[in-house]
């Protein structure tokens, strides 16, 4: 095994990462080294290297949240994996595994979390430290690239679509289409739902329109809560919210149905106004949803799989990463860039 790793590092908040080689970490007491074969590009990365939210990654750090390797170093106490198995190293890296949160099966919420490609070192590097009681575990048959989009773009709207409570034959309103949107839309149509998706790029919606969605709306033209209403004849019984822009959530209020839900999971920096009286009045519920629990995550792959949904990607070089930043932050991504580590 190599004695050094390549890296891409953010050492200062909205400037170009840095390549960089580092010594090989080596695993501690109930820690893994994985081999990093591939890891997805997430907006949430770009959000991290621009300092984009309350609370900031210490500098410098390694981002990337959709990596999946080959365990290849177990540390002391390491019974839940062993040399050879194919993880991923999600944006939930631990939790503390006894407060209220965690003993309710909740540990995305748990206030000792650490964070993926945040507060831990990321995938973008060849080999990254793991929480072997927190790895997702790869099925079978699913190869790293297709993976690595799973286990956040992926985890986060099959737990967020449960969490809207849409039952199959209802309408849910995917809004944004990207990354997350296009496995959302795939997701939703396994639940058995009705999908109207709703991006601001044709390109993006006619990509909606191939993956089964039934109505599609341009944000851009006119009211599109008006139109998700008119389409879905009356609005959508779950609304999904994946845009990282602010005008898409208070539109994405005004989509839902009464007594329906508004799911929130863009993490674009700020605030945005609820209209106080529509959503008292029509009885709507809007949460907030955080990726996905260790069995979200579980089912959330069972589902790529068995070949139900399949993330549609792009394979880049780490050595590409401040071109595909530069990309994802003017919507010039088609649906996920996949860093291929040539690993595997
Ligand atoms: P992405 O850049 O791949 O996709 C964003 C999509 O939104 C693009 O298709 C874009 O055209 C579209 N869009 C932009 N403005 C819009 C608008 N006003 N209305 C409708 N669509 C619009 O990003 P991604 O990787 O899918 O991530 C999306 C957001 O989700 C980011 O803010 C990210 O941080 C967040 N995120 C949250 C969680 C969570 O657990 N809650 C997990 C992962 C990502
Ligand atoms: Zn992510
Ligand atoms: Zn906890």
């Amino acid at each position: 095994m190599a004695n050094q790793m390549q890296a891409a590092v953010v050492e200062r908040f909205g400037q170009p990462l840095v390549l960089r080689s580092f010594a090989l970490p080596s695993p501690g007491p109930r820690q893994i080294l994985v081999r990093t074969e591939a890891c997805g590009v997430c907006h949430t990365d770009l959000h991290a290297a621009r300092g984009d939210w309350p609370a900031k990654p210490a500098l410098p750090f390694i981002p990337g949240h959709e990596g999946i390797g080959l365990v290849v170093e177990v540390g002391d106490g390491v019974s839940a994996v062993k040399k050879g198995d194919r993880v991923g190293v999600p944006w939930l890296y631990s939790a503390c595994g006894h407060c209220e949160h965690c003993l309710a099966a909740w540990e995305t919420v748990c206030a000792k979390a650490e964070f993926g490609g945040y507060t831990k070192n990321g995938g973008f590097a060849e080999y990254i430290l793991a929480d072997p009681d927190y790895v997702a575990h790869i099925p079978p048959g699913l190869s790293a690239t297709l993976a690595a989009p799973i286990i956040c773009a992926g985890v986060t709207t099959y737990k967020g679509i449960k969490e809207t409570g849409a039952r199959p034959g209802e309408w849910i309103a995917i809004s944004g289409v990207g990354g997350l949107g296009h496995l959302a839309i795939q997701y939703a149509k396994a639940m058995g739902l009705k999908v109207c998706a709703v991006d601001i790029d044709d390109g993006k919606l006619a990509h909606a329109t191939r993956l089964g969605a039934e109505a599609v709306v341009n944000a851009n033209d006119g009211d599109p809560a008006a139109a998700v209403k008119t389409l879905t004849g009356g609005g959508a019984h779950g609304v999904l919210i994946t845009a990282p822009s602010l005008p898409a959530f208070q539109q994405g209020v005004g989509m839902t149905r009464k007594r329906g839900t508004c799911v929130l999971v863009g993490l674009p920096p700020g605030e945005f106004p609820v209209p106080l009286f529509g959503v008292v009045a029509d009885c709507i519920t809007i949460r907030g949803s955080f990726v996905g629990t260790r069995s979200d995550m579980a089912e959330a792959l069972a589902f790529a799989a068995d070949g139900r949904v399949k993330a549609d990607i792009e394979l880049q070089p780490l050595s590409a990463i401040n071109d595909v930043f530069d990309r994802l932050g003017r919507g010039d991504v088609a649906s996920r860039v996949v860093i291929d580590f040539g690993a595997g």
